[in-house]
Order: structure tokens, then C-alpha cells, then sequence
């Protein structure tokens, strides 16, 4: 039988870390069995839903390169389908209309809560036989005497009585479905096959089985992953830091990274920390989820991170860089020298591209996300005028009285490459029984304006003989 799995987000609000986790296990198991992953909408709640929390969970799922089974469901175009099913759970006896208001079940609520019960319908429409009339709602007759036994592939076996299970409602009084109903009838239609979501619904899983059972379905097999823990091994929220994915991207993380740092927030493979997507998809199963919740992390994301800013090709973080150096341009007090960029006097695009790869290659073993590595970088791609060199370091300005020979010396270069700028550099402090520290962070200050970087030949390679005279020139002056 084919692996059918499916992710399911209400369209309530941004896709959070935990979603996206569930999302990416259901894709993982669904990829790793050559099956189906299939993306619903579940919108049921006309109030809460908003097509604008929906395209933003599309594009967070797009950049984590969760790719979904066509065609994308929304639950909002399928109530004919939850009405037929209802009516045959009417026809068969399984279900019945209830006209009990909703303070009447309220007050039916409070009763059983003070008698020390569990807060339930009482049954009052159960036995009537009523038929529709406006306002009715309908409810599933619950069996009294049944103990469910759910086989959790993260949970191991859960058993729940039905004694404590309510009569629970299956359509409201407008016409809607309600969340369970619609989730078995879809799940059931669309083939699903495992079930992979957040332990908040673990409550939700014997009333589905009973609509199962009550239509004659085969339940889906079910895995419940525990939350997402704050650092604090809290119930994540926003006080630890972003929760919504797409937040991650502004701040320069790397989708790989996200990928891989999710996956192991609840799962593990021995040891290993870092995967690549297809390795992820060869090692991913559901005995591999880890029963225990796991707590946020943030260094070990960076970490992540920078690891795959290393190792991913130059040419794939020079393009995924671009958007974080234009933000910069167009951000901040850049603006006014903005048209005056190097980047816009490089002429052609394939210069700026070459120059943005040059820049990864300098400064990638430095940083830990996109967001770092423009702040780093973009001294590298701004005209010699917007540099600002009015706080000189201590070590810079003792080793100014060097500079003007080496710019000479520098202007003579015939060829400039990296090798021929180093030999030069060597030669010259050995010749005066100089070091490093006597002249390079001199040279590194006038080349950026800045204290931090990579080594000067490599800064000098980047900006140019042209680019470099003119910085060390408006340096001295
Ligand atoms: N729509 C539900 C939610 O966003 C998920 C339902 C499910 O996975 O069964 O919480």
C-alpha cells in the first residue's frame, strides 16, 4: 500500500517551528517511502482563516522545499462532501440532531463539573429520533461501553473508555463542519495513510476513531510528536524568539539549515547532527521520533547554519546573499550614497556576481548567517566615499606611517593577484623587521574602515588595485 501522509494548518496565523516540524516528518515519511505528501487547508473557520495566512504558510513551506502532492486542498470548498457524510452518519443511526442551545449545554456542563463528573453533554436529544429544524445541530451518539485503543507510533499504545468522550458535535447549527468530522472525512477521501502531528491533538484521535468507525472507515495510523520546548523548557512562545519560520529567512538562516535543525528537534539518527535533505529521506522513519519533547536551541541553529554558509557552493550563497546587501543598501544611511555603490558601478552582471562570490570565499568561515556576512561584507561592495574613518583604531593609526610606501610599492604591482600582493607585503615588513601586527591592521582600516576581517591580500584581491589606492589614499588624507 502506498504511504499517504499530509499536513493540515489551520490558516489562523503564520506557520510556527512547531508546524513546520510536523510538516517536514510527514514529508520526510511520505518521501522516505516513495509515497504521497499531501497539503490541506483546513479553513473551515471562516472567522480566523485568512488567505493572507495562508499564502504565507505556501511560502514558508516553498523555502523549506516541503514540495506537496497537487493538487492543494482546502477543506473550505468541500462542505457538500462533510454534508453527505454527515447524512449518512444520520442515516445509519450514528448521529442525531440536537436542538439544546448552547447555554443549556453550558449549564449541563457546570452540573456534571460540580458532581466531580467530566464536563459533558448530558444526552438530552440523544433518544428523541428529532429531525432537522433550523438551529439543530448534529452529534455523534458516542458508544458508552467501548475502551479505544490507539496504537501511537511515538506514544506506543494509548487506551481512552469512551465513558469519558462526549456526544461531540460533527456540524454546527450554520451548516459548518466541525474540525474532527471534516479531518476523518478528509483523511479518509484523500487516502491518508499516516497521520504525523503535534501531541495537541492527541485528545482528538479516539473521537476521530469513532467517526471512523462509525462511517466504516479503516483509521489512518497515528504518530503524536510532542511540543517544541523554550529554552527554558517552557511551552514555546514568542518571548523566546521568533516562532514564525519565515522570520528565520529575514534573519538570514539558510532553509538547509532550518531543515536540518528542525528535523532533529524530535528526531535522531546515532549521533549525527548534519543532514543533507536526500540523506534525510533515506534515514527518516517514525520509530526514529523521540518520545521526550525537545527544547529550542538557538546557538546549535547557528551553528547549523554557519556550517552549511561553509559548505554549500560559493555560488548558491552568493545568490542567496543578494536580497541581505540590498536590504543594506536601501536601509540604511547607505541610501544617500546608495547610487554611488560599487556594485552598481560594476558594470554588467556577471562582475557583481563574481565580486559577491569573491566576498563568500572571504568571509564565510567568519559568519554565522546571511544577515552577518552582508554587515561584514558590505564595506567591500560600498565606493570609497561612503566609508566612514572617523574612529580610528589605536593599532590602525600607529601603523599609518607605513602606508604610503606600500602604496607606492602596491601601485607598482604589475600583476595583481592574491600570491603577488602577499610576496609583496612579506617582503616589505621583512625588510624592515616589521610584523603583522606593525602594518596590517593599518592596511586592513584604510581598505574597510573597519577594525575586523579577512586578510588584507585577500581584501586587496576583492577591491581592485584601482578600488584599493583610492581607499588607502582617502585613508591618509
Ligand atoms: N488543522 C489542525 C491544526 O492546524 C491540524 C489537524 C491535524 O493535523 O489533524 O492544528
Amino acid at each position: 500500500m502506498k504511504v499517504v501522509t499530509r499536513f493540515a494548518p489551520s490558516p489562523t496565523g503564520a506557520l510556527h517551528l512547531g508546524g513546520a516540524r510536523t510538516a517536514l516528518f510527514s514529508y520526510l515519511w511520505a518521501m522516505h517511502t516513495n509515497g504521497r505528501f499531501l497539503l490541506r487547508i483546513e479553513d473551515t473557520d471562516t472567522e480566523r482563516s485568512k488567505q493572507e495566512h495562508t499564502d504565507a504558510i505556501l511560502e514558508s513551506m516553498r523555502w523549506l522545499g516541503l514540495t506537496w502532492d497537487e493538487p492543494l486542498w482546502y477543506q473550505s470548498q468541500r462542505k457538500d462532501i462533510y454534508t453527505h457524510y454527515v447524512n449518512v452518519l444520520l442515516e445509519t443511526g450514528h448521529a442525531y440532531y440536537c436542538t439544546c442551545s448552547p447555554e443549556e449545554v453550558e449549564e449541563m456542563r457546570e452540573r456534571a463539573k460540580a458532581k466531580g463528573e467530566q464536563p459533558k453533554y448530558d444526552g438530552t436529544c440523544r433518544e428523541k429520533g428529532l429531525s432537522y429544524t433550523q438551529g439543530a445541530v448534529v452529534r455523534l451518539k458516542t458508544p458508552h461501553d467501548r475502551e479505544i485503543v490507539i496504537d501511537d507510533g511515538v506514544r506506543g499504545t494509548v487506551r481512552i473508555h469512551t465513558k469519558e468522550l462526549d456526544d461531540m458535535v460533527l456540524c454546527r447549527a450554520d451548516g459548518m463542519p466541525t474540525y474532527n468530522l471534516a479531518v476523518v472525512v478528509d483523511d479518509h477521501e484523500m487516502g491518508v495513510t499516516h497521520v504525523i502531528r503535534g501531541d495537541d491533538h492527541v485528545a482528538n484521535t479516539p473521537k476521530q476513531i469513532l467517526i471512523y468507525e462509525a462511517l466504516g472507515f479503516t483509521p489512518p495510523h497515528f504518530a503524536h510528536v510532542p511540543m517544541i520546548l523554550g529554552s527554558d523548557k517552557q511551552k514555546l512562545s514568542k518571548r523566546h524568539g521568533a516562532t514564525a519560520v519565515i522570520e528565520y529567512e529575514k534573519q538570514g538562516y539558510l532553509p538547509q539549515a532550518m531543515v536540518n535543525y528542525l528535523v532533529r528537534l524530535g528526531w535522531s539518527y546515532g549521533d549525527e547532527e548534519l543532514f543533507t535533505m536526500e540523506e534525510l529521506i533515506q534515514y527518516f522513519t517514525i520509530e526514529g521520533l523521540n518520545s521526550a519533547p525537545s527544547a529550542i536551541d538557538f546557538d546549535k541553529l547557528r551553528w547549523i547554519n554557519a556550517h552549511y554558509i561553509k559548505t554549500l557552493p560559493v555560488e548558491y550563497i552568493a545568490h542567496q546573499l543578494r536580497p541581505f546587501i540590498e536590504d543594506i543598501c536601501s536601509m540604511n544611511t547607505i541610501t544617500a550614497t546608495h547610487a554611488s555603490t560599487r556594485y552598481m558601478q560594476c558594470g554588467t552582471e556577471e562582475e557583481y556576481t563574481s565580486l559577491l562570490i569573491d566576498i563568500v570565499y572571504a568571509y564565510r568561515e567568519r559568519v554565522h548567517t546571511l544577515v552577518e556576512l552582508a554587515e561584514q561584507s558590505i564595506c567591500c561592495l560600498l565606493h570609497y566615499t561612503a566609508l566612514d574613518y572617523s574612529l580610528v583604531p589605536k593599532q590602525a593609526e600607529k601603523g599609518k606611517e607605513y602606508l604610503v610606501d606600500i602604496r607606492k610599492e602596491l601601485e607598482a604591482l604589475s600583476s595583481w593577484t592574491h600570491d603577488a600582493i602577499l610576496s609583496l607585503l612579506q617582503d616589505y615588513m621583512k625588510a624592515r623587521e616589521l610584523q603583522n601586527k606593525d602594518v596590517l591592521p593599518s592596511l586592513r582600516f584604510a581598505l574597510t574602515a573597519l577594525k575586523g576581517g579577512p586578510d588584507v591580500p585577500i581584501l586587496l584581491t576583492i577591491l581592485g588595485k584601482e578600488e584599493s589606492l583610492l581607499r588607502i589614499d582617502r585613508f591618509l588624507a
